[in-house]
Order: C-alpha cells, then sequence, then structure tokens
C-alpha cells in the first residue's frame, strides 16, 4: 500500500445499479466510501429498457417495490415474430408474478437517484458530476503493481479499493491492462425512446390494469432483419420502446440504427401502441452481449469491476438482463472486499474473494446456463425466415379460400416447403436452441 494515508477505504466510480448497490452495502459495513459519478445526477447518464428482475434488489433493500420509483409490475410477457404485414405472438398472462416481487419496469433517470440517496443514506460520500479520468498506480505490499486511488482532472483521491461500476466500457479496467476492448460482435446497440401516453390508454391498450405492466419483446422485421430485436414496455404514464442491434451485423449490413429503430415504430403492428403518444426521451447507447464469454478478469490489486463493466448481461432472446445482474455482482463484491478489507489483505489474493462469491452467485449460474445464447442468437433466420414460416402456417389455418381444409401438419408442411427454412435447418436449430435457452 501506498506510504500516503487513503482519503477512503473504497472509491466506486459509476452510480449505477452496481455502483450504488456496492456503495451501499460496504457504508452499511462501517467503512468510509466514495461514489463518483460523471453525471450532473445519478441516472443522467444513463439508458435501459427498463425491466428489472427484481428478487435480487428486494434481499438488499426488503420491500424495495412498495417505496422505489417503480413503475409497473410485469404480469404480462408477450413474444412476437414479425413478418411486414403479419405477427405471430405467445401471450403469458400471469398474476402470480405481480407478488413475490419479480420483474418490474423502472425510469433510470428516477430510479438511479433513489439508489443512490439510500447509499448516502448509509454515509456514503455521493460526488456527482466528476469523471474519473485515470487509475492511480503503484508497487503493492507483494511486489506488484496495485491501485490505489483514481484522477479526475488535477484531482486525486486515494482509496484502499476502487471499485469499477462504470458500465460497458469500462475504460478503467482497460486502462490497466485487466479487461480488453470488446469485440464488435459482443456489443450491441440500443436505441431507446420514452413516449407519454395517459395511464388510462396504456392500461386498455396493453390489457394490464391497476399497477401491472407488460413487456413485450419482438423479432423479425422491426430490425430489418439485423440480429437482435424490440422492446416494448409500459411505465405508469409512458412507454419504455427501442431496439438493441448486433454492431457486427449492424455494420455487416450497413444500416443505422436510428433507421432500424425508425422502420420498428413505424411498423404497422407497432404503430397502434404508439398512436397519440409524445416522445419524452431518446437516447442510444451500448449493451454487453458478450455472456459468460464476455466476463473474463474482474480483479486485480486493489481494483474490482463490477455489473456491466465486468461484461455481466444475459439475452436470451426471450429477457434481456443486466440490472439484475449488476446488482448480484455488488452483493458480491461487497462481501469480497469487506472481507479483504477485514484481513488487510486488498491485493489481488485478498480480492479473490469477490471472484469466488461471484461464481458462487445466481449472476455466474445465469451466465453459464445461458453461455451458448450468443452463439444461437447469431443464426441469420431467427431474424426473418422463422417469423415467415410461423405466419405462413397461421394464415394458412385462418384463411378460408374455399380450398379443401387440410390437417395442421400438412398446413405447417406445406408452409415450410414454401419458406427459406430446410428441415435440415430446423433440425438444427431446434437443436441448438434447446441448448442455449
Ligand atoms: C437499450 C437498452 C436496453 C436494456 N434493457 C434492459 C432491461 O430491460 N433490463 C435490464 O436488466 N437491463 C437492460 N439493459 C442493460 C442494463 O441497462 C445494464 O446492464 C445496466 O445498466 C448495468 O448497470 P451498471 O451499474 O453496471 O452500469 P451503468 O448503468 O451503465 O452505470 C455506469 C455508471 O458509471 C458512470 N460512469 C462511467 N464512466 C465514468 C467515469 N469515468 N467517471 C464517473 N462516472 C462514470 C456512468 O455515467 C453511469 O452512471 C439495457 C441496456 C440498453 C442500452
Amino acid at each position: 500500500m501506498s506510504a500516503e494515508e487513503p482519503d477512503f477505504d473504497v472509491i466506486v466510480v459509476g452510480a449505477g445499479p452496481a455502483g450504488a448497490v456496492t456503495a451501499y452495502l460496504l457504508a452499511r459495513q462501517g467503512h468510509s466510501v466514495v461514489l463518483i459519478e460523471r453525471g450532473e445526477a445519478p441516472g443522467a447518464k444513463n439508458l435501459s429498457g427498463g425491466v428489472l428482475y427484481g428478487r435480487v434488489l428486494d434481499e438488499v433493500f426488503p420491500g424495495f417495490a412498495d417505496t422505489a420509483p417503480v413503475e409497473r409490475r410485469i404480469t404480462r410477457h408477450v413474444t412476437t415474430f414479425l413478418t411486414a404485414d403479419s405477427s405471430v405472438s405467445i401471450d403469458y398472462a400471469g398474476k402470480p408474478l405481480a407478488e413475490p416481487v419479480n420483474a418490474v419496469t423502472v425510469l433510470r433517470a428516477k430510479f438511479d437517484p433513489w439508489l443512490a440517496e439510500r447509499a448516502e443514506e448509509a454515509g456514503v460520500f455521493l460526488m456527482p458530476g466528476v469523471r474519473v479520468d485515470e487509475l492511480l498506480t503503484e508497487p503493492g505490499p507483494d511486489g506488484v503493481r496495485q491501485v490505489v486511488g483514481v484522477k479526475a482532472g488535477d484531482d486525486e483521491l486515494r482509496a484502499r479499493v476502487v471499485v469499477a461500476a462504470d458500465g460497458v466500457n469500462s475504460y478503467l479496467a482497460r486502462s490497466i491492462g485487466l479487461r480488453p476492448k470488446p469485440p464488435e460482435h459482443h456489443l450491441a446497440v440500443g436505441v431507446k425512446a420514452v413516449v407519454h401516453l395517459p395511464r388510462q390508454v396504456i392500461e386498455d391498450r396493453f390489457a394490464v390494469s391497476g399497477d401491472e405492466g407488460a413487456a413485450h419483446a419482438i423479432v423479425g422485421d422491426c430490425t430489418l432483419g439485423i440480429g437482435g430485436g424490440g422492446f416494448l414496455y409500459t411505465n405508469a404514464e409512458s412507454l419504455s420502446l427501442g431496439v438493441v442491434l448486433r454492431l457486427d451485423d449492424l455494420i455487416k449490413k450497413g444500416r443505422t440504427a436510428i433507421e432500424v429503430f425508425e422502420h420498428y415504430t413505424s411498423h404497422p403492428v407497432l404503430a397502434p401502441y404508439l398512436r397519440d403518444g409524445e416522445i419524452l426521451e431518446y437516447g442510444s447507447h451500448l449493451v454487453a452481449e458478450g455472456g459468460l464469454e464476455m466476463v473474463g478478469e474482474v480483479v486485480s490489486g486493489g481494483f474490482v469491476v463490477v455489473g456491466e463493466a465486468a461484461g455481466l448481461t444475459i439475452n436470451s432472446g426471450l429477457t434481456v438482463r443486466g440490472m439484475d445482474l449488476a446488482i448480484g455482482s455488488a452483493v458480491a463484491a461487497a462481501k469480497g472486499v469487506g472481507e479483504a478489507l477485514a484481513a488487510g489483505d486488498t491485493t489481488a489474493t485478498g480480492l479473490a474473494a469477490y471472484r469466488r462469491h461471484l461464481d458462487e452467485s445466481f449472476v455466474m449460474a445465469d451466465l453459464r446456463t445461458y453461455g451458448r445464447a450468443p452463439a444461437f442468437l447469431e443464426r441469420d433466420r431467427m431474424y426473418g425466415a422463422y417469423g415467415e414460416l410461423a405466419a405462413g402456417i397461421f394464415h394458412d389455418v385462418f384463411s378460408l379460400d374455399g380450398t379443401p381444409r387440410k390437417h395442421l401438419a400438412a398446413v405447417a408442411r406445406g408452409a415450410l416447403k414454401r419458406s427459406r427454412v430446410s428441415v435440415r435447418d430446423l433440425i438444427s436449430d431446434g437443436w441448438a436452441g434447446v441448448r442455449a435457452l
């Protein structure tokens, strides 16, 4: 450790869910913690689809769904395959999803400040409007270079441990060579808008009532065949909607994210949900999509990486998860960093406790379960051919055009013959899908 006395036990960089919860839990253990955020307020720079799977947060803040700025409890999950003029959906509506808390919608401009306030109440010193430019390093007790603080402009702050919770790009972890620049196929671009609609209109259009909400996951024509999908979530008096597009496929197909987003919002199946809505916010952000392959190193001397900075996201095609994994990693980091501080060993060896807790948590368990999902979702047929096949089958089932009726199996065989999908594709994708999802 440096000869200079540290200013804090822990510096946390980034007041998203990962950073705010790590800071809160470490302060609760009695450590001095500063939480540094470059936005003028927590949440000001953040953008997320907005469905938070809330069980892990409920363990940190029991009953949070009743006190936090939560928009709606998701009780309806709709998965839709789109073609240019048709849609085929699976609509699961389940009241039991409301209680105990499962998925809720949040707007980050309200939710992140709430989390940061809880951290401040626990004694965390919040520094908004400050961008950390670099890490300070010095030789540690084991002779290996160790992180001893951060530099923001001309100011330096020192700590026993620095926690990087700085989101998908994690320049801090990259700056010391701990993590590589993510390859393009591990990243997606998200474009999102928040559209105001009166509460009653939302409830009528989405068939929900009270504080219930709906989450729509959409694939196919909405992304012009580009790997990724669209989302449409209900808030109390607004909708969160957008597209998440694999960066490598977007570049390969020569499209821009804005072009795809505009196509999505004007799609004849989507447009009626948005009618007469007023756009309140609009933005774009990268998302980590590499799954298990992207996790890599998360600990070095005096330094740990949490949340999306550590690549912790899961896109299974049905659900996009990042916030709950960010919070899960914060819980693991608070345990591991707490143990290292108590033992007086904040070298990489001491902080390895964080990695152990992370490996044992639901975060890594779920990343392992969905380890094959990113490769599976790279199959192009998901974004066009299967939607067309499903629409073809349902068209023939419901179109009574005077020709003699056929059994469903014969209808399906006919639609398959006309489609771009071969029996071989169907078997290969089916088997891969069973193993990936
Ligand atoms: C379009 C889109 C849709 C998504 N949909 C969902 C969804 O529905 N559900 C879900 O769970 N996840 C979703 N995600 C993913 C989710 O938003 C992230 O995984 C989650 O926000 C990660 O939390 P975090 O705390 O690790 O990082 P972030 O929320 O990114 O927070 C990082 C913080 O660090 C700050 N920061 C960065 N650099 C510095 C610096 N140098 N100095 C000071 N501060 C800094 C930033 O301003 C920011 O506040 C979506 C993402 C996108 C883009």
